[in-house]
């Protein structure tokens, strides 16, 4: 039986999985039910199972049959703090908590996966280790699984690491698209507290007036951007909250803004920290006001190896012909903790169109939308090509290159 074959045939399996994951959404670090469930779900394949001490992760081990270099595959498992609005029977049954980024599907495919490679691991020259990861949304969880050694989990360090994505909307059901370079964008935080001295709005001679010098700074903030940046290498500023004072005849002692900034290399994000503080801060000492600016880090760039990229969108088209690979011509702009990853090993993050038939891709509820819909129709594909690309990459010929 072909890998394609097996995971249709498992159809059934990875459904029953998947909504079983989807009625108890677990959000953060400690998905307990969730755990267990993944743990039910690898119950009797000959893998070396690991739980997480600081996170409730789960990390597996497959031994190949024969000696080789171990590769990594990663499924995220967490849920978000949003109420389900769709008519399904395996609606959550957890208020205000949904799979609503189909981390659902990454983790039945992943225990597809798991399935699949136990089954042929006499092909396996090398080992994989199975990466089922909570507290994507916003928690770090993949850092805080690399810091407790996923990264290292077979003995020595993966050689190549891949992730998949699936959405609910913009790609056509099936389709897999992925590119070289960067894939995600990092998603930064930039705060500022301006601080003057408060008085009359009719005598602002006799105060230090904050509001006018923090506006000055928002739209400095654009003009940074288009001067001090290269438009193919782009920025996004937004400023998204902007507070002071309480009336019109009031100057306020302070004003407080904070903008979410976007960026696509290592070099762009360095830069717009350094640039963009010293740029509020020489606003404010001109205008003889203090300022305090922070620049909170989040999520990196996620950026794939080039190679690897382009041996994924070989191995989708080897397993499925022609047509089902797409080369992103873009990154987009959210962000994403396999990007820790990607940090310390080659390799690609996948997204997957899972767009149910009665939705249009173009207009669907997209990824985080209470309305957000996935089709279980691609959990077979989506195991067979996790499953595909540890035993190409780990076919013997690859292995010992
Ligand atoms: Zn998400
Ligand atoms: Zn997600």
């Amino acid at each position: 039986m072909s890998l394609l074959e097996s995971a249709q045939d498992m159809r059934d399996e990875l459904i029953r999985l998947r909504h079983s994951l989807h009625t108890t959404p677990e959000v953060g670090l400690h998905l307990p039910i969730t755990q267990e469930k993944v743990l039910a779900a690898l119950d009797g394949l000959p893998l070396e199972i690991s739980t997480g001490e600081s996170l409730s992760s789960v990390t597996a081990v497959l031994r190949g049959g024969r000696p080789g270099p171990a590769v990594l595959l990663r499924g995220d498992m967490d849920a978000l703090p949003v109420t389900e609005r769709n008519s399904l029977p395996y609606i959550s049954s957890h208020e205000g908590r949904m799979h609503a980024c189909g981390h659902d599907l990454h983790t039945s495919m992943l225990a597809g996966a798991a399935h699949l490679l136990a089954a042929r691991r006499e092909e396996l020259a090398g080992d994989v280790v199975f990466m089922f990861q909570p507290g994507e949304e916003g928690y770090e969880g993949a850092k805080v699984m690399i810091d407790e050694g996923v990264l290292d989990a077979a003995g020595s360090r993966a050689v190549a690491a891949y992730g998949m994505h699936v959405v609910s909307a913009m790609l056509p059901p099936g389709v897999f698209s992925s590119r070289g370079g960067p894939i995600m964008a990092a998603a930064d935080t930039l705060n500022v507290h301006v601080i003057g001295r408060g008085g009359h709005g009719s005598t602002p001679q006799r105060a230090q007036d904050p509001i006018p010098a923090a506006c000055e700074m928002v739209t400095a903030l654009q003009t940074l951007v288009t001067r001090a940046f290269d438009v193919f290498d782009p920025v996004v500023v937004t400023v998204g909250s902007f507070h002071a004072g309480t009336v019109d005849n009031v100057i306020p002692d302070d004003a407080r803004f904070s903008a979410t900034i976007r960026t696509f290399s290592k070099d762009s994000r360095a830069r717009i920290k350094q640039r963009a503080v010293q740029l509020v801060e020489g606003i404010g000492a001109a205008h003889g006001l203090r300022v305090e600016a922070s620049f909170g880090m989040g999520y990196p760039v996620t950026v794939n190896t080039a190679d690897e990229a382009s041996f994924a969108g070989a191995t989708v088209d080897g397993l499925f012909g022609p047509g089902r690979f797409f080369v992103a011509p873009q990154p987009v702009t959210g962000s994403e903790d396999f990007s820790y990853v990607l940090e310390d090993v080659p390799g690609a993050f996948v997204f997957l169109g899972a767009c149910p038939p009665d939705r249009d891709p173009a207009s669907a509820p997209y990824n985080h939308s209470p309305e957000a819909q996935f089709d279980d129709a691609v959990l077979p594909d989506g195991a067979a090509l996790y499953a595909s690309l540890a035993l190409s990459r780990l076919s013997a010929d690859r292995a010992t290159a």
